[in-house]
């Protein structure tokens, strides 16, 4: 048996019966944002711009181990890892980041590289004001990840704090830069040692990279 059609609205009430979901709207809370004169707190936990941790002395806390680059599925992390020297310390163990970089272009912020970290170098903040108009511009360097200095920090490279080692580290019983601690020579970057002249006056030394 053929089904029988349902009832519709009268033909007259079609044109007006179409306004029905636009005139609720009208009187609803609007939802609008007005974004960017007013931001919005994002959630504790937001997956925004990552940043690099150091340690409470300043040193750094990635150890170039490429677990992040690894376990990235937008390819969008380039690490290059190096050897500390006693002379050039980044990090308190045997290796540091020499090279790091994330490609906000491929980011797609699912933190799946933070939890990789074995160290916990790698972690967001909230910042999510990444769009820029240059692909070049969208590729964050170690130098702009990497965190800023709180207090009792040195900025790396240093030694690491006398008669510890790097298990200590990870155990917390370093809080602070031992008193005296100074920022080594970053030769691997291009600078340059300082040494007295004989005529008193300060100069460059050349220093192989
Ligand atoms: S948040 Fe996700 S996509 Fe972005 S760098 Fe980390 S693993 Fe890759
Ligand atoms: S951020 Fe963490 S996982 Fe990535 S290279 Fe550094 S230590 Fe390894």
């Amino acid at each position: 048996m053929a089904e029988e059609p349902k009832e519709t609205a009268p033909g007259f009430q079609n044109p007006v019966a179409g306004f029905a979901v636009t005139f609720k709207a009208m009187f609803k809370k609007r939802l609008t944002e007005q974004y960017p004169e007013q931001k919005k707190t994002t959630a504790p936990r937001f997956h925004g711009r990552h940043q690099l941790n150091r340690h409470p002395d300043g040193l750094e806390k990635c150890v170039g181990c490429e677990l992040c680059a690894w376990a990235c599925p937008a390819d969008a992390i380039y690490v290059e890892g190096a050897d500390n020297t006693d002379e050039e310390r980044y990090s308190p163990g045997e290796r540091y980041g020499r090279v790091y970089q994330i490609n906000y272009a491929r980011c797609i912020l699912c933190g799946l590289c933070i939890e990789a970290c074995p160290t916990r170098a790698l972690t967001m903040t909230n910042e999510f004001e990444l769009a820029d108009s240059s692909r070049a511009n969208l590729i964050y360097t170690k130098e702009q990840l990497l965190a800023g200095l709180d207090e009792g920090m040195v900025d790396s490279p240093h030694s690491i704090f006398p008669g510890t080692d790097e298990q200590d580290y990870y155990r917390g019983l370093v809080t602070e830069a031992a008193p005296g601690t100074v920022r080594q020579v970053a030769v691997s970057k291009g600078e340059l040692h300082q040494s007295a002249s004989p005529s008193g006056a300060a100069e460059d030394e050349g220093v192989e990279a």
